[in-house]
C-alpha cells in the first residue's frame, strides 16, 4: 500500500491518496484541486471518501470528482445534504458559499464495507466532532479524520459537536483496534492506536 499525504488549502488539511494492488482512492479533497488531480493522475481511482463535510475537507470535491468520473463519492448519510449547504459545511466561515456540483454515489453507515484492492475498507461511524464523522479502517491503517489526532482530539464546540460521544466513540470503537494500527488524521502527523491509548491527554483507555 502506498499513502501520499498532501497538505491542502485553506488550512493545511491532510488529503490522502491511497493506492494498493492497482486501485486507488482519495480521502478528503479539501483544497488545491490541481495538485490532488496531478498526484492521482493515471491511477485507477475507485472512491473519493469523506470523513465529514467541513469545508476544509471538501473544498476541492467538485473538481476532483469531475476529474475522476468513475470514482464513487462516499459520505455518511447524515451529512450528505451538508455538501450542498454552505451554512452546514461552514464554507461561509471562510467567506465562501461552497456547494458541491456533483452527486453522491454511496451513503455510508457504521459497518459499511467497501471492496478495495482485493480487500475491504471498513467504515466506523464516530460522531462527536460532527454527527456524520466516520473513520476508514483498511488493514493496519486507520484514517481518522477530525475524530482522533496525535495526542489530541477533534473540537466539539461547533454545531453538531458532542464531547461525550466523541470520547466514548474513541474509547470504544478506535482504542479497541490493534495497537499497531497506524492512524492518519485529518490534520498534523500520524500516530498509532497504542501510543494514543496511553498518552492522549484527552482520552485514555
Ligand atoms: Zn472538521
Ligand atoms: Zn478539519
Amino acid at each position: 500500500m502506498e499513502i501520499k499525504v498532501l497538505q491542502v488549502a485553506p488550512i493545511g488539511t491532510n488529503c490522502y491518496i491511497v493506492s494498493d494492488n492497482g486501485e486507488a482512492l482519495i480521502i478528503d479533497p479539501g483544497g488545491d484541486a490541481a495538485d490532488i488531480i496531478d498526484q492521482a493522475e493515471g491511477l485507477n481511482v475507485r472512491y473519493i471518501l469523506l470523513t465529514h463535510t467541513h469545508y476544509d475537507h471538501i473544498g476541492a470535491l467538485s473538481d476532483v470528482a469531475k476529474a475522476f468520473p468513475d470514482a464513487k463519492v462516499a459520505v455518511h448519510s447524515t451529512e450528505k445534504d451538508h455538501l450542498y449547504r454552505p451554512d452546514r459545511n461552514f464554507s461561509v466561515g471562510f467567506g465562501l458559499d461552497f456547494v458541491y456540483s456533483g452527486s453522491v454515489q454511496i451513503e455510508l453507515a457504521d459497518g459499511t464495507e467497501l471492496p478495495f484492492a482485493g480487500s475491504v475498507i471498513k467504515v466506523i461511524h464516530t460522531p462527536g466532532h460532527t454527527e456524520g464523522c466516520v473513520c476508514f479502517s483498511f488493514g493496519d491503517v486507520l484514517f481518522s479524520g477530525d475524530t482522533l489526532f496525535r495526542s489530541s482530539v477533534g473540537r466539539t464546540d461547533l454545531p453538531g459537536g458532542d464531547a461525550v460521544a466523541l470520547i466514548k466513540n474513541i474509547r470504544e470503537k478506535l482504542y479497541t483496534l490493534p495497537g499497531r494500527t497506524v492512524v492518519y488524521p485529518g490534520h498534523e502527523g500520524s500516530t498509532t492506536i497504542a501510543w494514543e491509548r496511553t498518552r492522549n491527554p484527552y482520552v485514555k483507555l
